[in-house]
């Protein structure tokens, strides 16, 4: 059913999110009684107050994960029992699409057309994924000699904590619980303070699911307290992490100071798109790094947010992007047509800005867009020309809708910039030369590379990084790795 803006707006006005946090099977306010409030960033008004989880709640809810996990309620289960109970899960979650599409554009800023289709219905296919993968995966038994029965068993974790950020706040969430809960992991999920409506729904589907109290877990809460004390606790086993790649550096410190926990990292990136004189599809590679850039409002870890582009084509091909970049005019995330919203928060809008007032007052040309309103989420699609590599918007991740476009004239320089940043998570290569795809490739110091595409993804294929973008992989049968320990079980066959 689709449906008209003003339905979208009529439903936004009634719509009434969870409150609560959700620990040890339970909808729970904040043990101190202490709250903080969820702004729509396209009004800026208050959506909810919420509750900020603090030490104690902390406590609580892993107490009662561990709980559940030791007593095998869930982990003890036949994989095929659990793969049912995610399966019921996520037809609630396909029974709430809408509410939750709703939820997330108005906690975000989105397109209501994105949060259907993308944040909504990628997770929704994610979810089923990982919970029809766990029934197919098998143990090993090693090539030892035939005294003996050496038996390679994926054993979950225990505890495992998910903090995640608020670009695609349910997607983020259902990439790092669900390879853990189909494991037989009990899961305490800490969104971002900035968008928790969406993971407090989905607490609530799960307890109607049926699954077992303290296996699936969300405290909200602001990350130096709530997310601080889950990282530093002794009973977590591991810490499945999306974020920025300063508080990765954090958590793995917080490992550190307590137990050597699993940390699992996908931080943050400054990747490059790599525009070769033979490309063979020149629109299609123009569409395709606007596309990379300004969807989602540049808010995304792999946004080609670096075009480097051959001199011999640069000004015909960033005239094309600029072109791209002009159809795409900021609207009313409630409105179906609009398919350009706002940046999360104002203050994240008017960081935005600082580095566009860096950019320009680097030397770098602005062919489009610019900082737009101060004191408002919007910041227009912006692109700069002539930017060098040094510049600090070539550098630094600005995670908004900022394309900077640098030029190179050799396969071995553009290899040199692409390489030359502290994040290695994706990279592009646009050319009609397999071969020369082919070689480039293997020099590319990334953890994704594409080859005339751009932030193609898929849940069968590991996503993450290298450098500085992240330890470990999203996504695909890999996944499990991050969230199981592999324990060797030794049988003597002699006696
Ligand atoms: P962030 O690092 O500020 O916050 C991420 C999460 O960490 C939030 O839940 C936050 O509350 C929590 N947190 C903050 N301080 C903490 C602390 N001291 N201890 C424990 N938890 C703490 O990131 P963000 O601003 O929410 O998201 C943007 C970042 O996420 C960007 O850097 C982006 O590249 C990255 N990201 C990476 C990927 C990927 O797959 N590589 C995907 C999406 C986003």
């Amino acid at each position: 059913m689709t449906l008209t803006r003003d339905e979208w707006h009529a439903r936004a006005k009634a719509i009434a999110p969870e409150t609560h946090a959700f620990y040890a099977g339970q909808a729970r306010k904040a043990a101190t009684g202490e709250s903080f409030v969820s702004i729509n960033p396209a009004t800026g008004v208050a959506i909810a107050e919420l509750p900020a989880c603090g030490a104690e709640d902390v406590e609580r809810a892993v107490a009662a994960a561990k709980e559940a996990f030791d007593s095998g309620v869930w982990s003890g289960q036949p994989p095929a029992i659990r793969k049912a109970s995610l399966l019921a899960w996520a037809d609630l979650v396909e029974r709430d699409w809408q509410h939750l599409a709703l939820l997330e554009s108005l906690d975000t800023g989105k397109p209501i057309r994105d949060t259907l289709a993308i944040d909504v219905g990628s997770s929704l296919k994610s979810m089923r994924w990982f919970a029809e993968a766990i029934d197919k995966v098998y143990d090993e038994i090693a090539p030892v000699p035939a005294s003996a029965l050496a038996m390679l068993r994926r054993r979950p974790l225990g505890v495992v904590g998910a903090i995640v950020p608020w670009n695609f706040p349910l997607n983020m969430a259902i990439i790092k619980i669900m390879p853990a809960l189909a494991a037989g992991n009990s899961v305490i999920l800490k969104p971002s303070e900035l968008t928790s409506l969406s993971a407090l729904h989905l607490a609530k589907l799960a307890h109607e699911a049926g699954l077992p109290g303290g296996v699936f877990s969300v405290l909200t809460g602001v990350g130096p307290e709530t997310g601080r004390a889950l990282a530093l606790h002794m009973d977590v086993a591991c810490l499945a992490f999306t974020g920025s790649t300063a508080v990765g550096k954090l958590l793995l410190g917080y490992a550190a100071q307590s137990n050597l926990k699993r940390v699992n990292l996908e931080c943050g990136g400054k990747s490059a798109n790599i525009v070769f004189a033979d490309v063979g599809d020149p629109a299609k590679a123009a569409m395709a790094a606007a596309n990379g850039i300004f969807q989602n409002m540049g808010q995304i870890c792999n946004a080609g947010s670096r075009l480097l582009v051959e001199a011999s084509i640069y000004d015909e091909f960033l005239e094309s992007v600029a072109a791209q970049a002009a159809g795409r005019v900021p609207g009313d995330p409630l409105d179906p047509q609009t398919r350009y919203g706002t940046l999360i928060s104002t203050a994240h809008a008017e960081r935005v800005r600082g580095f566009i007032r860096s950019g320009r007052g680097e030397g770098a040309r602005l062919v489009a867009g610019g900082e737009g309103e101060a004191g408002t989420a919007v910041v227009p699609p912006t692109i700069f020309a002539d930017v060098q590599n040094t510049m600090e918007i070539a550098r630094e991740e600005i995670f908004g809708p900022v394309l900077s476009v640098i030029r190179f004239e050799t396969d071995d320089e553009a290899i040199h910039i692409a390489n030359d940043s502290p994040y290695g998570l994706a990279s592009a290569i646009w050319t009609a030369s397999l071969p020369r795809a082919l070689r480039l490739e293997p020099r590319l110091q990334t953890g994704v590379v594409w080859v005339n595409t751009l932030r193609v993804g898929d849940i069968t294929v590991p996503f993450g990084g290298m450098k500085q973008s992240g330890l470990g992989r999203d996504k695909s049968i890999h996944c499990f790795d991050e969230v199981t320990a592999v324990k060797s079980v030794w049988v003597d066959l002699e006696q």
